[in-house]
């Protein structure tokens, strides 16, 4: 439920409207807006008796969520949220936010060669993952903290910042500290231990969509990252595991608008894991942009033949920085631009 408060509700009213949602039983998120104050009620699995409420000083409208996800729908928030990671990088609002880099961090000249060749592109943050969720125990897991090091250099070094993901609770502190936005993947988007603990850090987060969830079950998981106070949710669209082999996932791009329409969150959209093959990569990201997409999540390393993690998908530095140019003309011809590197 929400409680909308007229322009003119006082302080005290609003205070008084808290005090009654605390005596039901819930909790109250006053939230300010430039016209009037908005009074969110959590805590409720379903719909909540305003008897109490609707009568109220200043209380203007009563307005009941019919989702089961509340605090990520655009009923509880009309307006879009913007998700800062860094000075200058703003996910949600007019500029398309490129983020780019390998798969995993692999060596300090491998992860400072793809932070300078993003740069030099114009890229606006750095991607690689130091902590790697990797379908086979054999394959290469990541550095670890050696890799978060590495991450810390480059972003040092260029002034982008960084993007990282975390696999569990114990390593989401880890990543905090280094990391301007903790990535939470497709195999982790329903590990709920690890959501609250992103909620709780306060952090950006980067939440992907499994590779088998629907878009509400994307929305529910955002939902237990807001429920912890935490709205800096940036959701992301990656493909889905399909019956066609011909692709390593089904790149779901209507989730870009539906998610729109839904959620007040920014959506983005990884076209490498979306389809898992470079040249399909290049137009999917073009696609991506044209739908609508606050920005880009594309995986490019320095030397993909040696990458030790997808490199079948990872662009060559070349090809993303002609694809830099499509995007932004893709963008400009859509009343958008491409977010530059902070400090440009
Ligand atoms: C990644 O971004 O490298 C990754 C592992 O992605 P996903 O969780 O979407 O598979
Ligand atoms: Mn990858």
């Amino acid at each position: 439920m929400l409680v909308v408060m007229h322009t003119t509700a006082t302080p005290a009213d609003i205070d008084a409207v808290c005090r009654v949602i605390a005596e039901m039983g819930y909790s109250a998120v006053p939230m300010p807006g430039e016209q009037r104050t908005a009074i969110g009620v959590v805590g409720n699995d379903g719909r909540v008796d305003d008897t109490n409420v609707v009568g109220l000083a200043g209380v203007a409208q009563v307005i009941h969520v019919s989702r089961p996800y509340k605090q990520v729908s655009r009923e509880w928030r009309p307006e879009n949220t913007i998700v800062h990671i860094a000075p200058g990088v703003a996910f949600g609002g007019n500029a398309i936010v490129i983020v780019a880099g390998p798969c995993s961090v692999e060596s300090e000249e491998q992860i400072l060669s793809a932070a300078r060749a993003v740069r030099a592109a114009g890229g606006t943050a750095l991607r690689g993952g130091a902590f790697k969720p990797r379908s086979s125990p054999y394959s290469f897991q990541g550095l670890g903290k050696r890799g978060l090091e590495l991450l810390a250099l480059a972003r040092a070094e260029t002034g982008l910042p960084v993007v990282t993901e975390a696999m569990d609770e114990a390593g989401a502190e880890l990543v905090a500290e280094y990391a301007d936005c903790i990535q939470i993947g497709a195999r982790n988007m329903q590990n709920y231990s690890l959501l609250k603990a992103a909620g709780r850090i306060g952090k950006p987060v980067l939440l992907k969509r499994g590779m088998a969830a629907t878009i509400t079950d994307l929305l529910l998981s955002a939902e237990y990252i807001l429920a912890e106070g935490n709205t800096q949710v940036i959701l992301c669209e990656r493909g889905l595991r399909s019956f066609d082999t011909a692709a390593r996932n089904m790149f779901d791009l209507n989730a870009i608008p539906i998610v729109q329409k839904m959620s007040h969150l920014p959506i983005i959209a990884d076209p490498s894991h979306g389809t898992g093959l470079r040249d399909k990569v290049i137009p999917m990201t073009r696609a991506a942009v044209a739908a609508g997409a606050d920005g880009i999540l594309v995986e490019m390393h320095p030397n993909p033949e040696r990458a030790k993690s997808d490199g079948a998908q990872s662009l060559y530095p070349e090809q993303f920085a002609r694809l830099m140019e499509e995007v932004r003309l893709i963008a400009q011809a859509i009343g958008r631009e491409i977010s530059p590197p902070p400090g440009t």
